[in-house]
């Protein structure tokens, strides 16, 4: 094992004082109920190996990928330990040591080269009526039939795919006279495959504010699934080719409409490069000059020319924008910019909505019984759009609301903004 895994293991268990105080705030463990679960427990099964008192085992594994890495253990840990990279680095461990799923290796290779991806997204888009129904009141679909390799059953809905990647609808520049700006567009998959709606009306906003977006082509998959199962060097592989596409731009900022993507730029690259000594320095770099869209319309001066739109919204909190970045207020100033806009925040908006990337696909039932809180926190509002910064929650929750038979929207921030700009003319 390589010293400094085990440094950051020895540094942070002996930081933990075994209060207990994560088991309070843990979605997964409030759900099963069982404390090998929490992160005081997954602490002890990490110090255990340490001290060769376990072995790597299955049951090691499993209760290492059980987890939302939703970072509510380590905001909130009196300690200040850094769970979140004690879970990372024992996943990264594991993978190493004893192999990633065929599943997941069979997916991270087809990532890992671009054109491929795209390809074969592009004609699943074309051909998913055979494999997905569509559902008539719902921007979704439903599976014909269980598809257990991918993690579907037949009552959870998905998105549908776009029929056009949202960066084949781009300019690589989108130009304006006398810019005041000029920035690059992080799409991230979920944003580029599933809701190019979200980027389009990021663009659109960026336009409204006189601000030159740059969208490279060259762009990739921040990596997260990826090294967040614990494969660094497939996960280190695709934020080379990220940073490489950005570094030359001339940009003020880059900037994210994704919560996962944002935190990658902002601190992930930086971790998973921690002993790439040429990388690192751009990963550094670049992070300066990251922002979410929402945090980045906070800084500039805004456009206020919004239109009057008359609805009552309530706003999810994405764990990656929250506590992974520490953006909740900006989203909500924004919203409550816009005339009309009727806002009543929702019990308990920071709770995990169950997604946690490829949790929700390997322990479904778990996944349900989380966002179910999420669902009645946003059925006590009763709003008509519910708002959030993060693709991936907005699908996990849109499956939640079909699952309990509410037909509420869920959207980006940012599809607000710029329809509150169109209400108005100025886009
Ligand atoms: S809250 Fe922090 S110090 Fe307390 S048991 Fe959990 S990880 Fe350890
Ligand atoms: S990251 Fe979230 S799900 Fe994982 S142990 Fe911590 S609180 Fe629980």
């Amino acid at each position: 094992m390589s010293k400094h895994r085990q440094e950051i293991w020895e540094n942070e268990l002996a930081k933990c004082i075994k209060c207990g105080t994560c088991r309070s705030v843990c979605q997964v463990f409030q759900s099963v109920d069982d404390e090998s679960y929490v992160a005081r427990g997954k602490m002890r099964l990490v110090d255990a190996y340490l001290n060769n008192k376990i072995n790597l085992t299955d049951g090691l594994a499993q209760r290492m990928s059980m987890c939302l890495m939703c970072k509510a253990c380590t905001a909130s840990c009196p300690s200040g330990v850094k769970t979140d990279r004690v879970f990372l680095e024992m996943r990264n461990y594991l993978a190493e040591e004893k192999g990633l799923s065929k599943v997941k290796r069979m997916a991270f290779t087809w990532l890992k080269y671009r054109n491929i991806f795209d390809f074969s997204l592009r004609f699943g888009a074309f051909f998913q009526g055979l494999v997905f129904k569509g559902l008539p009141d719902r921007n979704g679909r439903i599976p014909r039939f269980p598809i257990p390799v991918a993690g579907f059953n037949q009552r959870r809905i998905i998105p549908t795919l776009a029929k056009r990647p949202l960066r084949s609808m781009l300019p690589e520049v989108v130009k304006i006279d006398k810019p005041k700006m000029r920035v690059a567009f992080f799409t991230g998959c979920m944003m580029n495959y599933v809701y190019p709606e979200s980027g389009l009306a990021l663009v659109d906003v960026l336009r409204a504010n006189d601000i030159e977006v740059v969208t490279p082509k060259k762009q990739q998959c921040c990596g997260t699934p990826i090294f967040t199962s614990g494969d660094f060097k497939t996960g280190r592989l695709l934020v080379k080719q990220n940073l490489t596409a950005f570094c030359d731009l001339d940009v003020d900022a880059i900037v994210a409409g994704c919560a996962s993507g944002g935190v990658a730029w902002k601190h992930e690259f930086q971790t998973i490069l921690e002993e790439d000594d040429e990388m690192l320095p751009v990963a550094k770099k670049l992070a300066e000059k990251s922002y979410d869209i929402s945090e980045f319309l906070s800084k500039i001066e805004l456009n206020n020319n919004f239109g009057r739109v008359e609805k009552t919204v309530t706003y999810h909190d994405p764990c990656h924008l929250n506590r992974g970045q520490g953006i909740s207020k900006e989203p909500r100033d924004l919203i409550k910019a816009i005339p009309g806009i009727k806002f009543i925040e929702m019990s308990h908006a920071d709770n995990c909505c169950g997604s946690g990337g490829s949790f929700n696909l390997s322990y479904y039932e778990v996944s349900r019984d989380i966002n179910n809180k999420k669902v009645k926190s946003i059925g006590e509002v009763k709003p008509d759009i519910v708002l959030t910064g993060c693709s991936a929650c907005r699908m996990h929750i849109e499956d939640g609301l079909f699952q309990s038979g509410l037909n509420i929207p869920v959207r980006h921030t940012i599809e607000l903004l710029a329809e509150s700009y169109r209400k108005q003319g100025v886009i």
